[in-house]
């Protein structure tokens, strides 16, 4: 049996950047532990979903509990940080968020558990935290700092395969324009806006950086239904949830990760498995 922690930054984001390699993990009779830095209280929530008096922490820590269990995660912790905010934002620099933590004390918090775990695999984010938010990119900072205290040398950073996702807009576009051009006779498809370059720059990792590609496919039922556990953000009727079952499998049934200190050399495939 091997080890596995995911560090996240917020409830919700264990689900969608590493719920099928947790589900997988864990089937295949591995242990895992997830491990969040705060407790996204600066989440926005749709009017009407909290009980009266109840603060939006307290339900998305019970959310993220809800989740683990369908994940087969064994182990959950909070750091016990405060959500940042978007960046920018003037919740940016309040008291005890994560954003605003030395780096040095908050890996000691993780490393702590790395100690007791003593895990063959570590996840973190990327360097930008895959689009930036602060807390993203300090699970990276406090990430890399905390393995290194602990001695825990697989690192994996989860990110998101820009080309792969522009190809499947690309394709969608494609296919409703196809779709209109079918329903009005016009057989003048509507070519889809380039994303902005700016915003695209800062969106996940251009696939010639990635080195895991986990395919979750067989754990694709559990990805959902713990996200569908995350309701304040992950709404029924959010478009995570309303894409059908085959949509949903094309966008999130591989997970991406970038081994620190590693590359992929040119052609050669995508190391299919965590495990060192
Ligand atoms: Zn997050």
């Amino acid at each position: 049996m091997s080890t596995l922690v995911c560090f996240h930054a917020h409830p919700d984001d264990e689900c969608i950047a590493t719920g099928g390699t947790l589900a997988a993990a864990h089937a295949n009779g591995h242990r895992t532990v997830l491990v969040v830095a705060t407790r996204g209280e600066r989440g926005e929530v749709a009017p009407g979903v909290l009980s009266d008096g109840e603060a939006l922490w307290e339900r998305r820590i019970s959310e993220t509990f809800r989740a683990a269990e369908v994940l087969g995660v064994d182990r959950v912790e909070f750091l016990g940080y405060v959500d940042s905010g978007m960046m920018g934002e003037p919740t940016n620099d309040t008291p005890y968020t994560f954003w605003t933590a030395d780096i040095d004390a908050a890996a000691r918090r993780l490393a702590t558990i790395l100690d007791e775990e003593r895990p063959e695999v570590l996840t973190i984010y990327d360097d930008h935290g895959g689009y930036g938010h602060p807390d993203h990119i300090q699970v990276h900072r406090v990430g890399l700092r905390a393995a290194g205290l602990a001695g825990v040398s697989h690192v994996l950073q989860a990110t998101m395969n820009r080309d792969h996702i522009r190809s499947l807009l690309e394709e969608r576009a494609a296919a409703a324009a196809a779709e209109v051009a079918n329903e009005s006779g016009v057989p003048e498809p509507e070519v889809p806006e380039p994303p902005d370059e700016a915003t695209e720059a800062e969106f996940g990792s251009p696939e010639a950086l990635i080195t895991h590609r986990i395919d979750v496919g067989e754990w694709i039922a559990a990805k959902r239904s713990a996200m569908a556990a995350h309701a304040s953000q992950i709404p029924p009727d959010s478009w995570f949830l309303q894409l059908g079952d085959e949509e949903f499998a094309a966008a999130f049934g591989a997970e991406w990760f970038i081994r620190t200190g590693s590359v992929r050399p040119d052609g050669e495939p995508f190391v299919t498995t965590i495990w060192p």
